[in-house]
């Protein structure tokens, strides 16, 4: 007898399975990765095949038959991939597996089919059919055929007033076919910035290349491609990428996120083609699952997209780059919170695939444990910009955000036409509003945050969306005087308008993006301009590549170093390097301005030198000192409700529970409160291990009992493995 084990798609984690099915021969073959209907309890559910046995533990009579067999399915290393996840980030089967089967099985919007539409194709007979017997409408549809190269969308003779009457008295006489063909929903790449032209590799792009291409006919290498913006990293993907496709495997190409990078995702397609799929979830469900189709058919070979990427159908994967590997993005804020870069890895080394990470500013975690391969220079052989850290410590603050050498070198962009860009990671127009009289600030009625105020709309949560008008006065005190401080994105916007007008000021931020059709849109408003500045949040930091920029400029460059996470100081080296690079990449050169009160952070310091290899020296030892990753594990487990009393309880019980099972080398912290968000309190116990493997089974052990006692009733758990 045969025997299906099934995981069925539903997300409660109280229930686990697999559970065993008896396989009727009605079914047809079904293998690992087939999707069945199944009856489950008084329910009818979609599962996954996740193995096949020939014995049960249960009695033949126990076990249920499927109901049927669903065309959707996926290959048995992408089931092994999302069991892998499921267990690897202490999330559940259903939902690791809804991560590798076809985009939208199960769901409503999986019942998209594939589009198809009518096609008329003429056949032999038609060449030189006797026009007698045919009316005209006949006569005049084979003429249309005949001057289109045989075939025709039926859609298009409709047009013509050739109705579906005359093609199938057509049919009849054996002139045409008729028949349905799919259509493929293609994404258009968009494109921004540089053209790209076929270049011949520098010698230590070469060097990269030859590297990445041993280890794709050595069963696999794990590389870092350190190199800065504008070294040519891109061009030795294309390179490993082609090398690849000759040898008859396939290729991932992640990208931070696909609206951040136009420019890779453009030149992969105009150097492969059709050969390209890309898969985001910003195309429709419908183009979604033809890129998926395309992939598992084998008529596409390289993948490029964000991190869900990491999962397309590629048989006999090559090669996978993660492109911008430091990039924050790579992480799933949702449950599974699985690591994309973690994923990469896993099945580079399950199919003998290179993977590649490349970025000007590797993570600690990369540097320490991947072979590196260095492009030091830029391309065009331009040094990167001089950076000057400006020290705004001792500055009055009526002087206002912008420092006066800042003001003077965007004042001056306008006499030499060069372009220049500003990061102010906040946004709106100021973040934090308070009662001059008696010192009310404005808060969130659902979050712990302080309200964000908007030039038009009012006051903002940023974190769940709540808004209400701007204040005309203090509710407490009835005083007119509220003070804004905190200047955000909008307000700096209309100072750098005022220091640089006649020239246009360009702001790229969630906000510009989502009102003016996508910040594809404002970059290339901004390349298009003769000269400017763009102004906005970290997403101008990120992707593009214009010759003609000659100042960048950080407000506030320390803002990031004062959250209170272990990677403040690597992201803040990330921000500020990544802006530097974007400057003077053409003939003029470029210059980078960065005002901050931290002068003297190791961050700053070496990203103003362009000092990745510094910086990560030194933060690597701190790393070592206070047992952060890498030389550590972290999982946060929160828990959120309504009461606080409940929350914190549940947490402490879990905290107790964890201490009494964690193995060695790893011990619960917590619970700590974490601010109220969206009106629910929240409290989390933070797991730090020597070992993984051991300390994420301890929590998922603690969790699921937790939840089949009912314990964490009504409250919403959220396990984060390796939390960034
Ligand atoms: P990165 O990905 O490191 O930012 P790119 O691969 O985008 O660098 O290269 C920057 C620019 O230099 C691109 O316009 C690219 O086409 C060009 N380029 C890269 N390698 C070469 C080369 N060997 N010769 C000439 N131009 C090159
Ligand atoms: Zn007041
Ligand atoms: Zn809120």
């Amino acid at each position: 007898m045969s025997i299906a084990k099934v995981e069925p798609l539903t997300t409660a984690r109280a229930l686990r399975g697999p559970f065993d099915y008896r396989l009727p021969a009605r079914l047809g073959e079904v293998g690992v990765g087939t999707v069945l209907l199944v009856p489950f309890g008084s329910r009818r559910l979609l599962g996954v095949v996740v193995e096949l046995a020939e014995r049960s533990a249960l009695a033949p009579e126990r076990l249920a038959e499927p109901i049927e067999a669903l065309e959707a399915g996926a290959p048995p290393e992408l089931i092994r991939l999302g069991l892998w996840v499921a267990r690897e980030y202490c999330s559940t089967a259903a939902r690791g597996l809804e991560l590798v089967l076809p985009p939208g099985t199960g769901s409503a919007r999986g019942q998209t089919r594939a589009r198809s539409e009518s096609v008329v194709e003429a056949t032999a007979a038609a060449i030189d059919a006797p026009e007698a017997g045919l009316g005209p409408r006949q006569r005049r549809a084979l003429e249309l055929l005949g001057t289109s190269g045989g075939e025709l969308r039926a859609a298009d003779l409709a047009a013509e007033g050739i109705g579906r009457d005359a093609l199938l008295r057509l049919e009849r006489r054996g002139l045409v076919t008729l028949g349905e063909r799919e259509v493929r929903r293609r994404p258009v790449a968009a494109r921004v910035g540089a053209p790209a032209d076929r270049v011949s590799l520098g010698a230590e792009q070469r060097a990269a290349v030859e590297r990445i291409v041993a280890g794709l006919d050595g069963g696999g290498a794990e590389l870092l491609l350190h190199g800065v913006t504008g070294s040519g990293k891109t061009e030795v993907y294309l390179a490993a990428a082609e090398a690849v496709l000759e040898r008859g495997r396939g290729a991932i190409v992640l990208v931070p996120e696909i609206g951040m990078t136009p420019q890779a995702v453009a030149r992969f397609s105009s150097r492969f083609g059709d050969r390209i799929a890309v898969l985001h979830s910003r195309l429709g469900a419908g183009e979604r699952r033809d890129e998926w189709q395309r992939l598992r058919r084998g008529e596409a070979r390289i993948c490029v997209g964000p991190r869900s990427a990491a999962f397309a159908p590629i048989a006999g994967l090559g090669l996978i780059v993660c492109d911008e590997e430091h990039d924050a993005s790579y992480k799933q804020e949702s449950d599974p919170r699985y690591d994309a870069r973690e994923v990469a890895r896993w099945r580079a080394a399950d199919s003998g695939a290179v993977l590649v990470l490349g970025s000007a500013t590797p993570r600690p975690e990369s540097w320490l444990e991947h072979e590196r391969l260095e492009l030091p220079r830029r391309v065009d052989g331009r040094s990167l910009p001089d950076v000057e850290v400006i020290d705004m410590r001792a500055r009055d603050g009526r002087e206002g955000p912008l420092h006066a050498r800042t003001r003077a070198a965007l004042s001056a962009l306008g006499e030499d036409g060069g372009k220049g860009i500003v990061l102010i990671n906040r946004r709106g127009w100021s973040t934090h509003l308070s009662c001059r009289e008696c010192g009310r600030a404005w808060q969130c009625p659902a979050c712990d945050v302080s309200l964000v105020l908007h030039r038009v709309s009012g006051l903002h949560c940023h974190h769940c969306g709540h808004s209400e008008p701007a204040p005309a006065s203090c509710p407490d005190c009835g005083s007119m005087t509220v003070a804004r401080t905190g200047a955000g994105s909008e307000r700096i916007e209309e100072l750098i308008a005022e220091a640089v007008a006649p020239q246009p000021v360009f702001r790229l931020d969630a906000d510009s993006a989502a009102r003016k059709g996508g910040h594809l849109e404002i970059l290339r408003e901004f390349e298009a301009a003769p000269s400017g500045v763009l102004v906005g949040t970290q997403m101008v930091a990120k992707g593009h590549d214009f010759p003609d920029v000659v100042l960048g400029v950080v407000l506030d460059a320390d803002a990031t170093l004062r959250f209170p996470d272990f990677r403040a100081e690597e992201r803040t080296f990330a921000l500020v390097a990544q802006l530097a690079g974007r400057s003077g990449r053409g003939e003029r050169g470029g210059r980078v301005l960065v005002q901050t009160l931290a002068p003297g952070a190791a961050a700053i310091r070496h990203a103003a030198e362009h000092d990745a290899a510094g910086f990560l020296a030194g933060e690597i030892e701190r790393r070592r000192e206070l047992r952060y990753p890498p030389f550590s594990h972290l999982i946060r487990i929160e828990l959120t409700g309504a009461e606080a009393d409940r929350v914190q309880a549940a947490a402490a019980g879990l905290r107790a529970a964890l201490d009494a099972t964690l193995p060695g080398g790893a011990r619960a912290l917590g619970p700590a409160p974490r601010f109220r968000l969206r009106g629910r309190e929240r409290r989390q116990v933070l797991v730090k291990a020597n070992e993984r493997a051991p300390a994420v089974a301890a929590v998922r052990e603690a969790v699921d009992a937790a939840a089949r006692s009912r314990r964490l009733r009504d409250l919403s758990v959220s396990i984060d493995v390796d939390a960034q």
